[in-house]
């Protein structure tokens, strides 16, 4: 396992539509172990951000690790069963942008997702606000969407702004 180098906007994988994990094939754990170990060492290095899609270091799988410090997880082949009709706003960045700027996008409230454990057991679970936009971004990667694909009009400020704006310990 190992830290990969994370691709930035403008590199064509990024765009791309990752494949399906197939268990009976394949056996994801090395890329998962990738994964996690760039999370953990962005997260140190950065003091911020929540998770890491497997096409942002390459991978053009669906594999997504969330780590928000209070928890953990892997999902695999992530399917969204529901969407709440309401939203909310809320400003975003990615570790494909060095987390140098933010945009302001709407997010469903509430979503459904049906995922596969790093065990490849599956799982249905629902998340609201902070981890459904999560994982709305990071599903969106899997498709090669980007959350400048979703900016609500031209909200963009750099992250010395948004500093500014959350205020100190955000
Ligand atoms: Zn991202």
């Amino acid at each position: 396992m190992a830290v990969k180098p994370v691709l930035m906007f403008g590199n064509d994988r990024l765009r791309s539509k990752s494949e399906p994990v197939d268990f009976k094939r394949e056996d994801p754990s090395a890329d998962i172990g990738d994964l996690r170990d760039t999370l953990r060492f962005l997260r140190e290095k950065e003091g911020m951000g929540r998770a890491l899609a497997a096409p942002q270091i390459g991978v053009l799988k669906r594999i997504i690790c969330v780590d928000t410090g209070a928890r953990e997880m892997i999902l695999i082949n992530p399917l969204l069963l529901a969407r709440s009709s309401d939203f909310f706003e809320v400003w975003d960045s990615c570790f494909s942008a060095s987390l140098s700027f933010f945009g302001k996008v709407s997010r469903h409230r509430k979503i459904a997702v049906s995922y596969l454990s790093e065990k490849g057991e599956r799982l249905v679970e629902e998340f609201q606000y902070d981890m459904s936009e999560l994982l709305q971004h990071e599903i969106d990667h899997l498709e090669g969407v980007l959350f400048i694909d979703r900016l609500i009009g031209s909200n963009i400020i750099m992250r010395s702004e948004w500093e500014k704006m959350k205020g100190p310990g955000y």
